[in-house]
């Protein structure tokens, strides 16, 4: 059995202590007690997509939609920026008015206000290569693109008609074109077992990816897919041990939708090998409509006050939050061998 397979066999098992223990080790032999920081800013809940899982999908009209402008966009960047974030995540539906050209120009805003200092991440959904190469050539550093799950019928399902082929060669894309890259899966998804989230787990360190963004499938209720039977945080938590175990380089984000499932559920992912945390840095009076799923937590703060409170959460589990850009360890050394675990 390889070692690999041998924590598979207590993912199965439910062994969350035993995983966790070994996620920490790697953990902390990578990053030490960093956890580091990204300002997550949701310019837009304007969606051409239909996701059957999401709550901004273009079908759900009860959806106030809204965009940000560039002046609304660069005020939460500076104040972020004055407050020591040094990653700005740009995340949204996927929008045409969002086209590559303003987002280009979105970017080089970015970079010039920050001088250069601050990473700039998109999260835009699948485009064309050349819109890929006109972003990275605008100065985007990263990019986050979940696949979502591994299974080809359910993603075709899930994610109406959009093949988890094209997810793929989207990330394909934005790897050669020298994006630090990520990627993810939700846990807990419709007709989702354990052998698909270890399905979804080889897939993510077979992408060899610089990021993985993963949490729990929480059921919307303006959605087609409302009634589906919400699974325990404690399969997220196994699910991030496992990642960490499979891919020890990667960021692991301890996200919002594990906060917004438990109170304590970005504190226990960070317990089980996350080493991130993405305050929601958007104006208050928009996050209310960004809703990709019920129960979001932090609605009515100010990212700003998010940092300070995050940082007593990081230090009542023992860590200390990181102002370091942390950029990719993987894209820098992809021939190295994984860690024997
Ligand atoms: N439009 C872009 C980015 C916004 S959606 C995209 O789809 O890639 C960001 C992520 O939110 C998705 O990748 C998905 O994994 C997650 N998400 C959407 N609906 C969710 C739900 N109901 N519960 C938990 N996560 C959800
Ligand atoms: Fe749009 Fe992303 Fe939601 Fe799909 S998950 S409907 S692409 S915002």
């Amino acid at each position: 059995m390889s070692d690999i397979s041998r924590w598979e066999e207590l993912f199965r098992q439910g062994r969350l202590q035993e995983l966790s223990a070994a996620a920490m080790d790697l953990t902390r032999k990578h990053f030490g007690d960093s956890v580091f920081l990204r300002g997550l800013l949701e310019y837009s809940n304007h969606c051409s997509c239909n996701c059957l899982y999401c709550g901004i999908r273009r079908d759900n009209a009860r959806v106030e939609r809204y965009r940000l402008d560039d002046r609304m966009i660069y005020a939460a960047v500076d104040a972020g920026f004055s407050r020591g974030l040094r990653t700005f995540v740009l995340q949204g539906g996927e929008d045409p008015e969002f086209g590559t050209d303003r987002m280009c120009r979105l970017v080089r805003g970015i970079k010039k206000r920050t001088g250069g200092m601050a990473a700039v991440t998109l999260s835009c959904g699948i485009l064309s290569r050349e819109d890929y190469a006109a972003l990275k050539d605008a100065g985007a550093d990263r990019y986050l693109l979940r696949f979502e799950t591994s299974d080809p019928e359910l993603h075709r399902y899930l994610r109406n008609g959009v093949n988890l082929e094209r997810r793929l060669k989207a990330l394909d894309d934005l790897r050669s074109l020298g994006f630090q890259t990520g990627s993810g899966f939700m846990v807990g998804l419709p007709g989702e077992d354990d052998e698909l989230t270890l399905r979804n787990i080889r897939l993510a360190r077979e992408l060899e990816l610089d990021m993985i963004g993963i949490g729990p499938y929480i059921p919307h209720p303006a959605t087609p897919l409302a009634e589906t039977p919400q699974v325990p945080l404690k399969k997220t938590l196994l699910a991030t041990a496992m990642l960490r175990i499979a891919c020890p380089k990667a960021h692991i984000p301890a996200t919002t939708a594990a906060g917004s499932l438990e109170p304590d559920g970005r504190e226990r992912m960070l317990r089980a090998g996350a080493n991130v945390l993405m305050p929601n840095i958007s104006p208050v009076e928009v996050k209310p409509h960004y809703l990709l799923y019920p129960g979001k937590i932090c609605l009515d703060e100010d990212g700003l006050h998010c940092i300070g409170c995050l940082s007593g959460r990081v230090a009542l589990v023992g860590r200390k939050l990181d102002f370091d850009r942390a950029d990719g360890r993987v894209i820098h050394d992809r021939t190295d061998s994984r860690a024997s675990v």
